[in-house]
């Protein structure tokens, strides 16, 4: 459908340091290979997607949500005909920068970041990961990713500004990424609303008829489903009726993408680049139903009281883990009071919070604060 925007392989800018080529492996392939390979996406395992583990074993963490987005990703990408090695490679690092206790996690080392005048975010920690934290090759430091698979983690889910001057610089800013790389937000975005629902749901926090008086496409797929099967189990309909969710959404966002990339007329990856806006969409309609899906979720899910609750229990335990470590930055483990001579200590507790699991950083808040 769009071969013709797809981004070649052979244009890749290459690596920081420069490798052979390998022989039978795709460069992004082996980007893709390297991603799985790496302890920050190993840990993804046991980090927080939005439920935490122990009301039920079938809850979603940030490792099988990105299993998730990487099925829904590839799919996009292989039915507009982008490339797929580079697609999943993108949608396998999407979340490995995040820190421990998810949004709440993020929030507070970004708020405790913010008093010393420096900050936090996730994408950026994911390039710090993948240049530097990750120590594999004897050659040299991080992974050594290929340009592209750097810039689609600097740049998923937001542009760069054409004036950014920071490190960031190199990825070229004021430019979009390749279509590969925009439609990975999106796919996330499929996949979170609907996964939230689920276990939402499985939690018992809401109910199929809260959801269909609140998004009108799903009540449309719930009627149908209740009509074709009207002796279905209630849980077996709900997930017929998720299931169809899912798919009109991946197909609105297939065909909202091929519909605006021919509607601007835009006919090559270099094209992709340098359109001012984004082409990976979702059709009107389907932007519609993720809109009021993601405004349920964050009224009846995110800030319903069991949640809140846990978020700011896990916020003010990062908070005071961080205060610990700033008073007492002897207590960090030597490799990290080490990097302390050359960098602030601010930077170092953040990289060294924000790289823990939560069952590491249960276990090392109950040691330093009990
Ligand atoms: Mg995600």
């Amino acid at each position: 459908m769009l071969r013709r925007l797809r981004f070649p392989v052979q244009a890749s800018r290459g690596r920081r340091y420069p490798e052979a080529s390998h022989p039978y492996r795709t460069e992004f392939q082996r980007d893709r290979d390297r991603l799985v390979h790496a302890r920050a996406f190993r840990r993804l395992e046991n980090k927080t997607q939005v439920f935490t583990p122990g009301l039920s074993d079938h809850f979603r963490n940030r490792l099988t949500h990105t299993i998730e987005v990487t099925q829904i990703s590839r799919t996009v990408a292989v039915t507009l005909g982008l490339d797929e090695d580079l697609t999943e490679a993108l949608a396998l690092g999407h979340d490995i920068g995040h820190p421990p206790f998810a949004h709440a996690g993020e929030e507070e080392l970004d708020r405790q970041m913010r008093r010393h005048g420096a900050m936090f975010e996730h994408n950026l920690h994911a390039l710090r990961i993948v240049e530097s934290f990750e120590q594999r090759y004897a050659r040299f430091p991080g992974l050594n990713l290929t340009f592209e698979v750097r810039e689609g983690i600097v740049k998923h889910s937001k542009d760069l500004p054409a004036d950014e001057d920071s490190l960031l610089g190199e990825y070229l800013p004021g430019l979009r990424p390749p279509l590969e790389a925009q439609l990975i937000d999106l796919a996330d975005e499929v996949a979170y609303n609907t996964a939230d629902l689920d276990d939402a749901h499985s939690a018992g926090i809401i109910a199929t008829e809260e959801i269909a008086a609140a998004v009108p496409r799903f009540a449309e797929i719930d009627d149908a489903i209740q009509t074709q099967f009207p002796g279905a189990a209630a849980r077996v309909k709900f997930y017929e009726a998720l299931r169809v969710l899912i798919d009109s959404l991946v197909s609105g966002l297939i065909e909202g993408t091929a519909r605006a990339a021919a509607e601007a007329g835009v006919e090559s990856p270099e094209a992709v680049r340098e359109f001012p806006e984004r082409l990976a969409r979702f059709t009107p309609e389907a932007k519609r139903t993720s809109i009021e899906l993601k405004r349920f979720l964050h009224a009846a899910v995110y800030h319903s009281p069991p949640l809140a609750a846990e978020r700011e229990r896990h916020a003010a335990m990062i908070g005071r883990l961080f205060e610990f470590y700033m008073r007492h930055p002897e207590r960090l483990p030597e490799s990290s009071y080490e990097l302390a001579e050359t960098q602030p200590v601010h930077q170092v507790v953040c990289d060294y919070i924000a790289g823990m699991t939560d069952g590491y950083f249960e276990r090392t808040y109950l040691q330093a604060i009990g």
